[in-house]
């Protein structure tokens, strides 16, 4: 069988190579973490796989790159418009692929896909330009120019999301794309490559490799033909996309865990405060920007602890698709033990867990109930490692200096929540935070002209506006005499 029927659809298993499907040497089980339903038997992809895309990428690289933004642009926002009027295919598939919810991933997570294709298509034809720097008399012209092949290694948490980020730019900046996608989430990618050829994006512009990371993602990323790695994901894998980037020093860009801080200021609105520190349970957790550590002011804690409680009971945890589902399920059985393992371990030490701690019976699978740690010991696992589940730990604080200790006391610097009512004592914490992201009395909202990434362990790079064509080309300084000149 090369095709799974899903939601209706008939999804490819086989690679998406130079336009064609390929058939891999083995394949992999996919399953739904909704019920464990089978999802596709789909291709194990293995170095000669992976050398087969780079080399198809390779060769389709100078048209695709001579072309130019306009003609670039063209073909992608006709791959934005087919994107918008699949949503509600890919917006299933997706929920069924990796158990997020339906519901979002129709209203916000698919019109963005289409969004990530066609921002990035018009950034480079209408925004990549800069100032000509004028010394003494001299010229100097920046440009960006198409690089080589791009490979792309994307993780399951919000899967075609998160590949779009990355190919968006990609393909507009010129580079050809090989993309890996996570192994328990393949079929938007499959699905989306579909919509590529249909869309007349050259063959071999756009490639796709199924397959486990050890083996696909690590042959793609130790290629010696490839010009740029663009990894989202744990910081041990980009450990090693690392070692093997460095033997063929291919740039990389890395956006990585986090274990972010959501700080509650004495003078917040603290009803603000429970709705936003609720929110980081959206996608049961599996989110890397996620404030997983709440951080408050003690003279307010027991009040927001009580409006917390409040929030969090009204949850309704269940079924993704379902429209008043708030929590869907842990991606798989892998994952669930590993963040049931951290939750056992605190209960063991003594952890003071006040609300869930565990698998939800009710509905059994791979459900696991939201769960709040209070006051942990400071420096155990649960208030340092990215746990990346439905887990988060409160602890108090009695003044600034000991809030921003606390706050930026981890290895990563990925994102941070502030909660106040006052512009200038928000902004005297914001000043000092460590984060590539900080949002004030919000959560999560974006501009994809704003630059986007991690300090410290949580990444190498910024994506967003020209940051991202400014790793996805070969940026070029052209200078012009005022001498030499025949007219
Ligand atoms: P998780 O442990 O949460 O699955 P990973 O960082 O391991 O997160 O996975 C993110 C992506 O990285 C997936 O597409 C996965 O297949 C890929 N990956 C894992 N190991 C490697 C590797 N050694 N080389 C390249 N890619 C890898």
């Amino acid at each position: 069988m090369t095709t799974v029927n899903v939601f209706g659809v008939d999804i490819d298993t086989r690679h998406y190579i130079n336009g064609q499907r390929v058939a891999a040497k083995d394949t992999y089980k996919n399953t739904s973490p909704i019920d464990g339903s089978f999802l596709g038997e789909f291709a194990r992809g293995d170095a000669a796989d992976a050398d087969l895309a780079v080399k198809a990428a390779k060769a389709a690289f100078p048209e695709w790159a001579n072309m130019g933004p306009q003609k670039r642009g063209e073909l992608l926002f006709k791959l934005a418009d087919l994107i918008e009027e699949n949503i509600e295919v890919l917006a299933n598939i997706e929920t069924l692929d990796n158990g997020s919810l339906l519901r979002s991933h129709r209203r916000g997570v698919m019109p963005r896909v289409a969004m990530n294709i066609r921002f990035f298509a018009d950034w480079a034809i209408n925004q990549l330009h800069h100032e000509p720097f004028e010394t003494r008399g001299h010229t100097n012209n920046v440009s960006w120019d198409p690089s080589g092949v791009a490979v792309l290694i994307t993780p399951w948490n919000a899967p075609l999301m998160l590949a779009t980020w990355k190919i968006g730019p990609a393909l507009a900046a010129g580079d050809t794309v090989v993309l890996k996608p996570a192994e328990w989430t393949p079929l938007t990618a499959s699905f989306f490559a579909d919509l590529t050829k249909k869309a007349g994006i050259p063959d071999g512009v756009f490639n796709v490799v199924f397959g486990f990371g050890r083996e696909a993602g690590a042959a793609l990323t130790a290629h010696p033909e490839i010009s740029r790695i663009s990894f989202t994901g744990s910081v041990p894998t980009a450990k090693i996309i690392a070692h093997a980037a460095a033997d063929n020093l291919t740039p990389v860009s890395f956006e990585l865990g986090g274990k972010s801080p959501l700080v509650v200021l004495e003078d917040a609105d603290l009803d603000l405060a429970a709705t936003l520190a609720v929110e980081q349970y959206d996608n049961a957790g599996q989110v890397c920007l996620s404030g997983t550590r709440i951080l408050v002011h003690e003279s307010v804690a027991d009040e927001f602890a009580q409006k917390f409680a409040e929030k969090a009971a009204a949850l309704k945890q269940g079924d993704p698709r379902d429209e008043d589902t708030d929590i869907g399920p842990q991606i798989h059985q892998v994952h669930f033990d590993r963040i049931k393992g951290f939750v056992d371990r605190a209960k063991d030490e003594g952890a003071n867990i006040v609300m869930g701690g565990g698998p939800n019976s009710d509905l059994g699978g791979l459900y696991f109930k939201p769960t709040l740690v209070k006051d942990p010991t400071p420096g155990s696992e649960i208030v340092t490692q990215e746990i990346f589940g439905p887990v988060l730990a409160m602890q108090t604080f009695s003044n600034d200096e000991q809030a921003l200790e606390m706050a930026n006391g981890t290895e990563f610097g990925l994102a941070a929540v502030v909660v106040s009512g006052d512009r200038e004592h928000a902004k005297k914490i914001t000043d000092k935070l460590v984060a590539g992201t900080i949002w004030v009395n919000c959560f999560f909202v974006r501009d994809l002209r704003a630059p986007f990434g991690g300090s410290r362990k949580s990444g190498i790079g910024r994506d967003g506006g020209t940051w991202s064509f400014d790793f996805y080309a070969d940026v070029k300084n052209t200078v012009f005499s005022p001498n030499g000149w025949k007219e």
